[in-house]
């Protein structure tokens, strides 16, 4: 099981305690009905699924039921860190 930290809560819980919420910084289109259907599309559907380190965003829905970001390794599972909405990851030269 994993433990997460709460950047709000600032505790390392049990995994029960969240829930994985997909892809984390995803920028909605700044005019959706400018957006051409295939442009549309991949903003809905098409997400990153890397093997290795990915962001991603959880929900503490049995904590403080609020939205974060976690960087996690999808191959050990480790998770390099956990940080507020807003916010951009410590030391991530690689994230864009
Ligand atoms: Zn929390």
């Amino acid at each position: 099981m994993l433990r997460i930290h709460c950047p709000y809560c600032q505790e390392l819980r049990d995994e029960p305690e969240f829930h994985y919420c997909g892809e984390a910084h995803l920028a909605r289109p700044e005019d959706p009905a400018g957006c051409s259907d295939a442009e549309w599309g991949t903003y809905l559907y098409f997400r990153r699924n890397p093997r290795g380190r990915h962001h991603e965003m959880w929900y503490h829905a049995a904590g403080c039921r609020r939205f974060f970001n976690v960087v996690r390794d999808t191959v050990t599972y480790n998770i390099e860190q956990t940080y507020a909405m807003g916010a951009q990851p410590a030391h991530d030269e690689a994230h864009e």
